[in-house]
């Protein structure tokens, strides 16, 4: 499986620079425990999992949606390969525990009425994902369309019609979590000399999407098992918390030292008149 997945490193499409720590990687991941433990990956992505992580009923920090009319921004679209200029519809989303968010809409919205409700499925769900999370995110992009969510440092960008499928199956706000742990600890973790040890201490991963991906999807994908784990232990059936407990132990422990650092985090933005 693994010498598999050496072969289907995409090369040709990285960078030299992203291809040869992608190699290095997967080469640090796949020593002996690993190699026993060849295709026997516990879950396929955590966003097929049926694991209820962050319940409806938990609290949200998000205060109200504030509408800053048209502007012109740049949305990156997967459906396009793109990045363009668009005259997008453009809210402040206010939380009671880290600066505003700028949420911006693909014009095919077509009015700030509709802009607004695509926006508020968002937004609740947003407040509820923890802050150590979450507080990255400067910029939340909302397409029409069924594609998979992705995310950079401080951006995120999702698809309605996806977005859609996630509420019928109670899981938006899982990845939610997931997008921002790009948009907020990738830069800093995800390539961590620290992350990278616990890697190949564990010798396995939790998901076949953190294995094909170790070194974009690995820290978002494992971090939401570890949080369940050691924040709602009683959100992940026994036996799968001990699958995850013994899969990642390493990688658990450094999602606890993140979890514990204190976060140095600006002010909340004051909502302006109007904000609701
Ligand atoms: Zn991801």
């Amino acid at each position: 499986m693994f010498t598999r997945i050496l072969r289907k490193v995409p090369c040709a499409s990285a960078s030299r620079t992203t291809c040869s720590m992608l190699v290095m990687a997967l080469s640090l991941t796949t020593l002996p425990q690993a190699a026993s433990a060849a295709g026997d990956y516990p879950y396929d992505a955590t966003a097929d999992t049926v694991f209820d992580i962050i319940r409806d009923s938990d609290p949200s920090t998000f205060l109200c949606l504030a509408y800053e009319g048209r502007t012109i921004r740049q949305m990156w679209d997967k459906r396009l390969d793109d990045e363009s200029d668009l005259e997008v519809f453009h809210f402040t989303a206010h939380f009671s525990d880290m600066p505003a968010i700028d949420i911006i809409l693909n014009p095919e919205f077509e009015t700030p009425e509709a802009a607004r409700r695509e926006a508020q499925k968002y937004t609740r769900r947003l407040g509820q994902v923890p802050l150590v999370f979450r507080h990255g995110i400067r910029q939340f992009g909302i397409h029409a369309g069924d594609r998979g969510f992705h995310a950079g440092t401080g951006k995120v960008f999702v698809y309605a019609q996806m977005a859609e499928r996630r509420i019928a199956e109670n899981h938006l706000e899982e990845s939610l979590l997931h997008e921002g742990v790009h948009a907020t600890l990738d830069a800093e973790y995800r390539l961590a000399p620290e992350w990278i040890a616990a890697q190949q201490s564990d010798g396995r991963f939790l998901t076949r999407y953190a294995a094909r991906r170790p070194d974009r999807e690995d820290l978002a994908e494992t971090a939401l098992f570890a949080y369940s784990l050691l924040r709602h232990p009683g959100r992940i059936p026994p036996a799968d918390s001990a699958v995850i407990a013994r899969t990642t132990p390493a990688r658990i422990a450094v999602i606890e030292r993140i979890l514990q650092r204190p976060l140095d985090i600006p002010p909340p933005t004051p909502p302006p008149e109007g904000c609701e």
